[in-house]
């Protein structure tokens, strides 16, 4: 089973998401990390977006998202744009 998270490593297991009611393969590195999945992420994001369009994410989510997007070779520019299109299907 491969990491759902970084596509690369041996998972360690599957382990309940840090921030969605969903259950991911992770391997010792992104759990160590703190990373999520980044479809995950953007989900998580454009879901409490749109509950609050001016949501700002806490320091905790925070962490997440800086962990994930190293590890997925994603910009903060290329998420927020996942995210809007995103938003157009809630
Ligand atoms: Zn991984």
């Amino acid at each position: 089973m491969i990491c759902s998270v970084c596509g690369k490593d041996q998972a360690a297991g599957v382990f309940a998401s840090r921030i969605a009611p969903v259950s991911c393969a992770y391997c010792q590195s992104c759990l160590d990390k703190g990373a999520e999945p980044y479809g995950v992420l953007v989900i998580n994001i454009a879901h409490l977006r749109s509950l609050r369009p001016d949501y700002q994410l806490s320091p905790k989510l925070e962490a997440v998202k800086q962990a994930t997007l190293v590890i997925a070779g994603k910009s903060e520019e290329m998420l927020m744009e996942d995210v809007r299109v995103r938003l157009k299907e809630f």
